[in-house]
């Protein structure tokens, strides 16, 4: 089959890598210079089973730590939507939880059998500063029970002996290991995964914006070149984009069309023509975060600074993730880009600053905000979109790097028509129309 795809960030590259790996023609489609340009550039890396978005619904909160400041009124009603969506049903948890652990099996083979390597690290503390917020959790723990999802309490000095380098002075009343969580560096794995996909046969056309899609048994596609200016974040990513090198196959001037087998939609923006030609009018957002990523300092005296390992500090709802020599601290969940003046990434230092104590080389450090595209109920649109020969593969959310290996593969075998093995159909589209 000639399989198109849209979008070259962790969803479509590990779709390309799937497809190609069938025997397919794969073309990929991304308006950016390079893979995982946009939402995947820097985000946290964490790939863990069970924790957002059902964190916050089973913990009583609401599903995202959303901020007040700045919500226009439709931000509001969406905010209220997802409130109302909390009732999580079993059904959709335990889809979610499949989907995931699928994905984190899919990603160790892929591991394995491609010798990739990459910046990762195993493993993940969740840390409660105090006997409140351990309670406030327990529901959570109660569902990694339920779940059979490995999990451990370790009391404060167990979590010290763990990670050595947390400070001694920070108040800490203990913490929940969990052995099956892993944290990558996501571009790293994106540039890895297409050279392994273009061994195979992928294609990449970069700088070409998708801009209509046509359904049938022989669906279409009309593309044209992109203009980087403007793509959001474009400036902040220039210089990425150039380091990255001239990895593209140059594409016509005027715009294109083509038709293949059929077309996966791996990016998308609300409001996108693309999504309205499918007739699909999700409570879809883009929800802004934040990451810092530094050096950590070498130091032969105090060999232990900086995190081993991954951890979530439950209270301010951030994770701190160790990728080879390096420390990422990520957060923040915002209807609106973070605007001038934010205190956002100072507070990202003092977190980190708290926990690890001079642990990093500051004025190394690379600030990066970026927004992950998320349905009202938190759930990812996977599988056929209702339009002859269109497939749907997005809006992970806040979980997109730890569902990708597995969305890609389940989709890949919907789409050569074999039986995925997983009922899919919690995160089909139907449910939004
Ligand atoms: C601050 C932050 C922290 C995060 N932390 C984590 C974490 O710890 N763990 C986790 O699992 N997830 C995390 N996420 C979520 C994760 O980053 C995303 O879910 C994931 O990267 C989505 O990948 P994607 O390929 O679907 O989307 P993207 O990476 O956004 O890729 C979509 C691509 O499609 C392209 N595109 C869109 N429209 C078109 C078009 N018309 N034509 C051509 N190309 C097009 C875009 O340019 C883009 O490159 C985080 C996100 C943020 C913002």
């Amino acid at each position: 089959m000639e399989v198109a795809i849209v979008g070259a960030g962790l969803s479509g590259v590990h779709a390309a890598l799937e497809l190609a790996a069938q025997g397919h023609a794969v073309v990929v489609f991304e308006r950016s210079g390079s893979v995982a340009a946009e939402a995947s550039f820097a985000q946290g890396g964490l790939c863990a089973p069970a924790l957002s978005p059902v964190w916050g619904a089973l913990c009583g909160t609401q599903p995202l730590a959303l901020q007040a400041s700045g919500l226009s009124d439709a931000g509001w009603r969406w905010a209220a939507r997802q409130a109302r969506s909390k009732g999580w049903t079993e059904f959709r948890q335990n889809a979610l939880l499949a989907l995931t652990r699928q994905s984190l099996a899919r990603s160790t083979l892929l591991r394995r059998q491609l010798q990739l390597d990459h910046e990762r690290s195993e493993g993940l503390l969740v840390l409660m500063r105090d006997e409140a917020q351990t309670r406030k959790a327990q529901p959570l723990v109660e569902h990694w029970q339920a779940a059979g999802i490995a999990h451990q309490w370790l009391d404060a000095e167990a979590c010290r002996r763990q990670e050595p380098g947390l400070s001694p002075d920070t108040p800490l009343h203990g913490g929940w290991q969990l052995p099956e969580a892993e944290a990558s560096n996501g571009r790293e794995l994106c540039l890895l995964l297409k050279q392994a996909a273009q061994r195979l046969g992928a294609h990449f056309m970069f700088h070409t914006e998708v801009r209509a899609l046509q359904a049938g048994k022989r669906p279409a596609l009309t593309h044209a070149p992109a203009t980087q200016a403007g793509l959001p974040g474009a400036s902040q990513r220039r210089d990425a984009l150039a380091a990255a090198g001239p990895s593209t196959v140059p594409s016509p001037r005027e715009a294109q069309t083509h038709s293949f087998d059929a077309i996966v939609l791996c990016g998308a923006q609300p409001g996108d023509a693309l999504l309205a030609q499918l007739r699909l009018k999700p409570a879809m957002r883009q929800v802004w975060g934040r990451t810092l990523t530094a050096p950590l300092r070498q130091l032969e005296a105090f060999p232990d600074l900086g995190p081993r390992a991954n951890l979530i500090d439950d209270c301010h709802q951030l994770s701190l993730s160790r990728l080879g020599q390096r420390v990422r601290i990520s957060g923040g969940a915002c209807l609106q880009p973070p605007s001038r003046g934010d205190k956002g990434f100072e507070h990202l230092h003092e977190v980190l600053h708290d926990w690890f104590p001079g642990a990093i080389q500051s004025q190394q450090a690379q600030y990066w905000q970026g927004s992950r595209l998320m349905l009202a109920d938190g759930l990812p649109l996977l599988g056929a979109s209702g339009a002859e020969g269109i497939w749907l593969n997005l809006a992970h959310g806040g979980q997109g790097a730890a569902l990708a290996a597995g969305s890609a593969q389940l989709l890949a075998a919907l789409i050569g028509g074999r039986d995925p093995g997983l009922d899919l159909s919690a995160f089909g589209p139907d449910r939004l129309r």
